[in-house]
């Protein structure tokens, strides 16, 4: 089986769009979603029915249960709330109801599939200190696991005991180790690179690849600043921050 794994399109078509274009090309038996479909971008509602022609499997993110209005915003900062509150305007009650049923963790052919956290998924945590991830570790049953939320792709690797990190972009998965996979970004990359981000696993090789492409950031950031959204959302974009 061949995967490819995306996360955190955060209604940015352009960027959606570029992947879309690449992921011919890799000719994937199953497509995995790990949430963040909304909140930031100036596209929500294309984004939505784009990955869902895509058939995948998918978990919820935080902006997604929050634009479903079943997620408390009020502790978003206040340029995400302003965006999630735009967002709900612009979604239909089809759309709500979509994204407010996704569920917080799947497992697929052994695989586990989570947007933020395994530790209390429903707080949406980031799993991004090593306690946070050694923590996450405690909870995952199957050697491994794909997660998104943090927009920063990286692989944390706990083998025999031995907890450790990569942010090379290809990991071969070895015998009695476990690995937890950040994919990135694919809307709203924060690496210090721009270039949207997603995954490739292949079962047979027992290799995992992370990918970055290149997209039309500045309509991506234009609409962002017609929509009214605050100018950070568009700036960051050019940025990867
Ligand atoms: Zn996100």
């Amino acid at each position: 089986m061949k995967y490819v794994i995306f996360s955190d399109i955060h209604a940015n078509l352009e960027a959606f769009d570029a992947v879309l274009e690449k992921f011919k090309a890799e000719r994937a038996d199953r497509y995995i979603c790990l949430g963040d479909l909304v909140g930031y971008g100036a596209d929500p509602t294309r984004c939505i029915e784009k990955v869902n022609a895509l058939d995948p499997v998918l978990v919820a993110g935080n902006h997604d249960f929050a634009a479903a209005g079943i997620l408390n915003s009020d502790f978003f900062n206040s340029y995400a709330y302003q965006a999630i509150e735009w967002t709900k305007s612009q979604l239909s009650d089809e759309h709500k109801q979509f994204l407010g049923r996704l569920k917080l963790v799947r497992h697929i052919d052994g695989i586990t599939l989570v947007h933020s956290n395994l530790y209390l998924p429903e707080l949406f945590e980031y799993m991004q200190s090593s306690y946070d991830v050694q923590l996450g570790f405690t909870k995952l049953e199957t050697p491994l696991c794909f997660i998104g939320h943090s927009h920063v792709p990286v692989f944390f690797v706990m083998s025999r005991g031995t907890f450790s990190f990569s942010t090379e972009p290809y990991m071969q998965m070895v015998l009695d180790s476990r690995v937890i996979v950040n994919v990135g970004s694919v809307g709203q990359p924060r690496d210090d690179n721009p270039l949207a981000s997603y995954a490739v696993y292949d079962e047979t090789e027992g290799v995992i690849w992370i990918k970055r492409i290149e997209y039309d950031v500045d309509k991506a950031a234009g609409k962002i600043r017609q929509a009214g959204l605050s100018e950070i959302l568009s700036e960051r974009l050019k940025y990867g921050r």
